[in-house]
């Protein structure tokens, strides 16, 4: 088939702007309204359309940490540090005080903007996670009505058309490849980004007084199935760390990046789309699950109590404050894979039989059509194929159950050497403004360090945004390297000259493997110094080898070379770590201690032109989380509490 686009190979062009967002999913959209609001120049740069892009691109059913709602009982305080408490201080206090502080604002600009947040067609009147008042629709926790559902497929459409109102310049299809530095008086300055038009090849360089990273998190490392790739991980396929690929190279500050947790989720083509299969986690929660011969399996509180009242599975144990899910926070006695019922083996050993079910006609109708009718119709994975697909078949959730595959409720099992980053994983370090170690580059969403969540994504964005804002009002825009465009214009178009070469799923396969044998499950240095080397013959002997015949192949190619990259990040971050570490799902053959107390620290990480360099942080560097953040958001608290 002919190539339907223009060849604009080896053409170049310049974009000047106060700000830069590179991604254009939840965050990198906030980021960009923020800073457009400042009455600054913005440009946006997403490689799919924004539309529809990201993790959230095709929706999602419920808003965490929504802590200011008019019903919510919590404080950003208490669910901020019970976050950070949960993840054993190996978590990112700021950003869950930005989420739980600011959220719900963001949620009220998404309502403004067209998006849905509210029953507004009075589909659930009457139902107990209903706000009558407010017609706001609660999840999982009845009692502190801190966690939303929403209607998320509503979302990135409002974004987009936000965005192109206020004059934010969009730039769908055009992969971000490398950030713009220079140096001044010895500091490192970042002043924009270079991109590539993945239809037609032309390259663009944006120069900008700041520049906001939102691209998401690496995957697509250790788990790589090349006749399904787009099943092989749980993000979005054109989501694999590219913002960190290229953050390292200019030499970015990492944390946390030796956590990998043993996958869990829609890996390598081996399970059902998450939350497709008959379960009671998340988007199900609390659907009633049954066995081959439709006996209920009991729920229990997290004390491990019997709950007889279908409602009870809503409300905190006696004693509880709160919970999320399954009680995920404030003292969590559920394993996860577990269910909020009691562990799949035990469920065996007491002689419920296999297949189970979820089985929503059991349920009040009300709790059966909000799942049914709704979560699962938001849901990013479930949308399109299980809700839409299944209800053209004739599915009927009065009368039909959905069954559970694999064990327990979860639809695949792996192995200790197969990971991901998923769970609050590692990512960008930043300071209390968002901004990472170098002037003028910040970072918000699932690309800081133990990030996660829609709301989350929103929040950061927003404040990476207008602290990018900030910043570039305040600067003179500073010229960079011309080679660094040389240099990369090379890199870029290298394997559309080399015929009859390897292809990028061969690359990434080998990469996955690597991971797989040297920085799998059980670690040490002698391990991990092999994989560097293999990484790096890859590197002499592949890379230059590779070959691809159209631009669109061409992004495949330049994102498993990011793959590599963050792959070797991720290698010398677990060189870095000399001792096992639970809180960190890292573990050490070569060190006896396990969780010594001197290993309570992050280790931050960056290259110096090859050279890895580390430095030990406090856990709790970000200080008192309300105080802090006051001290530096007086002007938005002010605007805040004059809208109100
Ligand atoms: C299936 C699924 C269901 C979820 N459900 C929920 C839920 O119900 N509730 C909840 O709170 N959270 C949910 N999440 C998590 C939530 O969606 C994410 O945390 C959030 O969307 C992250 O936003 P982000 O902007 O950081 O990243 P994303 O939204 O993923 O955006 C990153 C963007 O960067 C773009 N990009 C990547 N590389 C480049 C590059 N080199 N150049 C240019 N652009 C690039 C991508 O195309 C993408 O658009 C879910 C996630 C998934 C995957």
């Amino acid at each position: 088939m002919k190539w339907p686009y223009d060849n604009k190979v080896g053409v170049k062009t310049t974009i000047k702007c106060d700000v830069v967002v590179l991604g254009g999913g939840l965050s990198g959209c906030f980021a960009a309204i923020a800073a457009r609001k400042k009455g600054l120049s913005v440009a946006i740069v997403e490689k799919g359309a924004i539309e529809k892009s990201g993790a959230a691109g095709t929706g999602f059913d419920h808003w965490e940490s929504a802590c200011t709602n008019p019903c919510s009982k919590v404080t950003p305080e208490e669910i901020a540090y019970a976050y950070v408490d949960e993840q054993d201080h190996f978590s990112n206090g700021i950003f869950h005080y930005i989420t739980c502080r600011e959220g719900y604002d963001r949620l009220l600009d998404l309502e403004k903007m067209g998006g849905k947040i509210r029953d507004t067609d009075r589909e659930f009147d009457g139902a107990r996670f209903k706000d009558q008042g407010t017609d706001l629709m609660f999840a999982y926790d009845y009692e502190n009505k801190f966690t939303l559902r929403v209607w998320g497929t509503t979302f990135k459409p409002a974004l987009l058309k936000e965005m192109k109102r206020l004059g934010v310049q969009i730039y769908d299809h055009v992969e971000a490849t490398a950030l713009l530095t220079t140096t001044k008086n010895g500091k490192k300055i970042g002043s924009g980004a270079i991109g590539m038009n993945v239809r037609t090849g032309e390259m663009l360089i944006f120069e900008a007084k700041s520049t906001v990273l939102a691209m998401s998190r690496p995957a697509r490392v250790w788990l790589f199935n090349a006749d399904t790739p787009g099943l092989c991980e749980f993000r979005p396929f054109q989501s694999i760390g590219s913002g960190h690929a290229m953050g390292w190279r200019s030499g970015v500050e990492f944390t946390m990046m030796e956590k990998s947790v043993r996958a869990e989720f829609s890996a390598a083509g081996r399970s059902f789309p998450p939350y497709g299969t008959g379960n009671n986690h998340n988007t199900w929660y609390a659907a009633t699950m049954v066995d081959a011969r439709g006996v209920e399996i009991p729920y229990v509180d997290r004390d491990g109590k019997e709950l007889t009242d279908y409602y009870d599975r809503y409300y905190p144990a006696k004693g509880q404050k709160y919970f999320l899910k399954g009680g995920v926070i404030d003292d969590p006695k559920y394993e996860y894979r577990g269910p909020e019922t009691l562990d799949f083996k035990t469920l065996i050993e007491r002689g419920y039989q296999l297949p189970f079910y979820a089985d929503l006609s059991k349920m009040p109708e009300l709790e059966r059509k909000v799942i049914w009718g709704m979560m699962v119709g938001q849901e990013a994975k479930t949308s399109v194929p299980i809700y839409q697909n299944y209800n053209d078949r004739g599915f009927d959730p009065t009368t039909h159950k959905l069954q559970s595959y694999g064990t327990g409720w979860q639809s695949a099992s792996f192995l200790d050497q197969e990971r991901q980053f998923f769970g609050a994983p590692g990512g960008i370090m930043h300071d209390w403004d968002l901004k990472t170690n170098i002037d003028g580059i910040y970072a918000c969403g699932d690309q800081l360090f133990a990030s996660d969540c829609a709301g989350a994504a929103c929040a950061t964005g927003h404040y990476a945004g207008r602290k990018a804002a900030e910043y570039a009002s305040n600067v003179e825009y500073v010229s960079y390297d011309v080679s660094l465009i040389e240099n990369e214009e090379k890199r870029l178009y290298a394997p559309l000259y080399k015929e009859n070469g390897i292809h990028w799923k061969e690359l990434n396969m080998a990469i996955a493997k690597c991971m797989q044998n040297y920085c799998g499950g059980i670690k040490c240095d002698a391990l991990l110094k092999e994989g560097l080397d293999l990484l790096e013959t890859y590197e002499r002997d592949i890379v230059p080898n590779l070959s691809c015949s159209n631009p669109h192949d061409l992004m495949r190619t330049h994102e498993v070379l990011d793959i590599l990259t963050v792959s070797k990040l991720v290698i010398h971050a677990c060189l870095a770590r000399k001792c096992s570490n639970t809180s960190l799902c890292f573990e050490r053959s070569d060190y006896a201690e396990k969780n010594p107390a001197w290993n309570k620290k992050h280790i931050v990480i960056h290259q110096e032109d090859g050279v890895v360099k580390t430095r030990d942080v406090e856990l709790d560097y970000f200080g008192d989380l309300k105080q802090e953040y006051e001290s530096r958001n007086k002007e938005y608290i002010k605007e805040v509490n004059n809208e109100n």
